[in-house]
């Protein structure tokens, strides 16, 4: 898997939603060679606090043009540092890295808990035509700004809130449960909280359901050098969730 480290000029960077910024910047050769769940590691400033660089999904890629984009929530300090950079600003971008979703499918289902979503967007544009069916969670109606994003890609959306202010109160394993009942799929992809992947993945053997889930652990070379970021696998083994993952297959590390 190549990777490459590029400065890249960002060009567009922006509010949309509660501490969640769209950021896009210019990176033809990253662009190339993207893949859906995929990540790409950031240096957020030029100094050398904080050393780390910080893992950001890959939102979205447009090849034609060059560029990439991330979706990324303001957590700490390192996304605080992010925040502040401005379209014209540069930034160290590593990548792409890791191993990405498989697009051997015919009828999908995705599932995005908060942020999680945002490796779901390139996912989706990269199954599109297919008939994409997406169950999207997230705390409460201000949330669901991806509403907006997934409307032109999926065919059905399905919406679930921890306070029901928008779509189904509950989580999205719960609308899960009833949709792998109603209909067919022949894949479940999934990104977000632990127990929600766990729940995912569960439901999805239950019924025999092919399912990849991508993780999110704290990590910080991302090339698979530190094993910081390794996690138990069902084999006995561990796997390093940068450069094995971050998109695994349930069985692989969930019994
Ligand atoms: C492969 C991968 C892809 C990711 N994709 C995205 C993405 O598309 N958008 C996005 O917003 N975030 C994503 N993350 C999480 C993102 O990397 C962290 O939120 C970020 O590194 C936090 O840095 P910080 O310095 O702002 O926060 P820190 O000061 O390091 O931490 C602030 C708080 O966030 C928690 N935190 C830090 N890292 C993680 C993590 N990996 N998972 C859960 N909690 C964490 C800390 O425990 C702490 O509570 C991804 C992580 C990985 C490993």
């Amino acid at each position: 898997m190549p990777k490459t480290v590029v400065k890249a000029s960002v060009l567009e960077h922006t509010l949309i939603g509660p501490q969640v910024r769209r950021l896009t910047f210019a990176a033809p050769i990253l662009a190339q060679q993207a893949l859906p769940g995929q990540f790409v590691h950031v240096k957020v400033t030029e100094s050398i606090v904080p050393l780390l660089r910080r893992p950001i999904s890959i939102a979205d890629v447009n090849p034609d043009n060059g560029t990439l984009t991330l979706i990324y929530r303001i957590v700490g300090q390192g996304t605080s540092l992010l925040a502040e950079v401005k379209p014209g600003g540069q930034l160290d971008i590593m990548g792409p890295l890791g191993n990405g979703f498989s697009l051997e499918t015919e009828r999908p289902l995705l599932v995005g808990g908060g942020i999680g979503l945002a490796p779901m967007v390139y996912l989706a544009k990269s199954l599109c035509p297919r008939p994409i069916t997406i169950i999207m969670g997230g705390r409460n109606k201000e949330e669901m700004y991806w509403q907006e994003i997934f409307q032109s890609l999926c065919r059905s959306i399905h919406i679930t809130t921890d306070d029901g202010s928008l779509g189904r109160q509950g989580f999205t394993v719960d609308a899960l449960s009833d949709m792998l009942s109603a209909d067919t799929f022949d894949i479940v992809y999934a990104c977000g909280p632990q127990p929600m992947l766990e729940g995912v993945a569960r439901l999805a053997t239950a019924k025999n359901i092919r399912c990849q889930v991508s993780l999110e652990d704290h990590m910080a070379c991302g090339v698979g050098a530190c094993l910081s970021c390794t996690c138990a696998a069902t084999d006995g083994k561990r796997r390093k969730v940068c450069a094995d993952g971050p998109v695994f297959w349930a069985e692989e590390v969930f019994s």
